[in-house]
């Protein structure tokens, strides 16, 4: 029960079933009271008429009300016990004329007593034992005398048809329920189809047919879920793309360093080496375990990132402190390099990670150092416009080829003409991602041979 209660299509139907039964009842109720409405008031008005005849005859009845109304003594009055009576009452209670059909000894209608200025309607037993509908009411004769005139009429055949009709009732309304029920489980079951066929599809997914997506049939409500589905496929598939390309590129990056130590060991062990040829070889192996250490740390940085905002510690920071943080640490390479930096404008703060925003501008102008001429520049100015902070970077470098510049923050990317230059093609990519993760962007305009600009903005909240 639970279980027919806890899928959509037993709610549904559960529902549906107890509305409709609602429905069915009501509608059941209120059109046998309708009925019952027309038939008693169809038997009133004809009593009330009868009651009117009768009314008329006495006052013209010349020799007496005694005698027994032998106008409208006919039809259903003239049969004994036939279910339609009248019979003219004193205010005694002493009967003065009857119908025939009451003239059976010991048999009348009860009397309905006092005098009945309005038209009274009863249900009463009658002298069958049948039930009754009963119009009473008084009239003065032209003598002055009161009298009530009582006519009655059988129930037993209205009674018979709102029996009748109960029964088709009670037939009917409940095969209608059941049809209907069936009709809405198979609307149901059938609109459900298409979320079924959806859930069996979603379960087949897996990270190897990543690429395949949910119809999107439509018109159906299920379109947007299935349009969203497979707008969450595509974001899954390109990440799990991105992750395997990382994966693939990263194991290439440390094979190179890895196959330099090997193959310097394999060559100093083939033989007896001297003292300088074995200083030589671990000075080669050194740098190339320098080179190792600082891909593994890029990776780790770029694998704790992932553009993750709730990893930052976020506090406010003041890009001029930063920026004269970055430049202190960078001096003696810039020196080392004749490379002046030149720093401008005045504090702005902004709401962020210091350690990572640090580590962004860190490896920004590390490039502009790496990839500048002997005494070239790097200019860092700060500037603030509406809700944001600017830190342009401009440095006298070897520049950057338009066709390359969309690709210089893809992981492992590095420009063809500096791949001489020592490098890991992940400086950028971890900048991005943090400035991505403080809701920032970063542009970039190069001229080869001239410099290049880097537009880090920051929102200043
Ligand atoms: P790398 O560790 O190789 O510097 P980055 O991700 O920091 O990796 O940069 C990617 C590539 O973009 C670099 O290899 C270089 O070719 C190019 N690049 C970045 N900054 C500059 C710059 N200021 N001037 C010229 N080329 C640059």
């Amino acid at each position: 029960m639970n279980l027919l209660f806890s899928s959509i299509k037993g709610r549904l139907l559960a529902l549906f079933l107890s509305a409709f039964f609602v429905v069915l009842t009501g509608l059941g109720f209120f059109l046998y009271n309708k009925l019952e409405g027309i038939v008693i008031g169809s038997i009133d008005n004809h009593l009330h008429s009868e009651v009117q005849l009768i009314a008329g005859l006495l006052e013209t009845e010349e020799e007496g009300p005694e005698l027994e109304l032998s106008e409208a003594a006919i039809g259903d009055y003239a049969t004994p016990l036939s279910g339609h009576y009248y019979q003219v009452v004193l205010p005694d209670g002493r009967v003065l004329a009857r119908s025939p059909s009451l003239s059976i000894p010991g048999k009348r209608l009860p009397h309905v007593r006092g005098i009945l200025l309005e038209p009274v309607y009863t249900t009463a037993t009658g002298p069958r034992g049948e039930p009754l509908r009963l119009l009473a009411q008084s009239f003065r004769l032209p003598d002055g005398e009161v009298v009530t005139i009582e006519a009655a009429e059988s129930l037993e055949e209205a009674y018979e048809l709102l029996r009748l009709f109960r029964n088709t009732l009670l037939v009917v309304f409940p095969a209608v329920f059941i049809i209907s029920g069936l009709g809405v489980l198979f609307i149901i079951v059938w609109s459900l189809r298409p979320l079924e066929r959806f859930s069996k599809k979603i379960g087949t997914i897996t990270e190897r047919n990543l690429n395949e997506r949910i119809e999107e049939t439509r018109g159906s409500e299920l379109s947007s879920l299935a349009k969203s589905f497979n707008t969450m496929l595509s974001r899954l598939e390109e990440s799990f793309e991105r992750q395997k390309r990382f994966f693939t590129d990263a194991s290439h990056e440390l094979r190179t360093p890895t196959a330099v130590i090997k193959s310097v060991c394999d060559v100093t062990l083939s033989r007896k080496r001297t003292a300088e040829e074995y200083e030589e070889a671990l000075e080669k192996i050194k740098q190339a375990t320098e080179r190792l250490s600082g891909l593994i740390g890029r990776l780790l940085e770029v694998s704790r990132l992932e553009g993750k905002l709730s990893s930052l510690k976020l506090e406010e920071v003041d890009l001029k402190d930063l920026t004269e943080d970055v430049v202190r640490l960078l001096d003696p390479a810039a020196a080392s390099s004749n490379i002046a930096i030149g720093l401008k404008g005045d504090g702005v703060k902004v709401h962020g990670d210091r350690e990572r925003l640090t580590e962004a501008i860190k490896n920004i102008v590390d490039n502009a150092i790496k990839y500048n001429r002997p005494g070239g520049r790097v200019d860092i100015e700060l500037e603030k416009k509406d809700g944001w902070a600017m830190i342009i970077l401009r440095d006298t470098g070897m520049g950057i080829p338009q066709d390359k510049l969309c690709r210089i923050f893809e992981r492992f990317y590095r420009v063809e003409e500096s791949r001489k230059i020592g490098g890991t093609g992940l400086g950028l990519s971890i900048a991005k991602s943090i400035i991505d993760a403080h809701r920032g962007r970063i542009e970039v305009e190069s001229e080869p041979g001239v410099g290049t600009t880097f537009r880090v903005v920051l929102p200043k909240r």
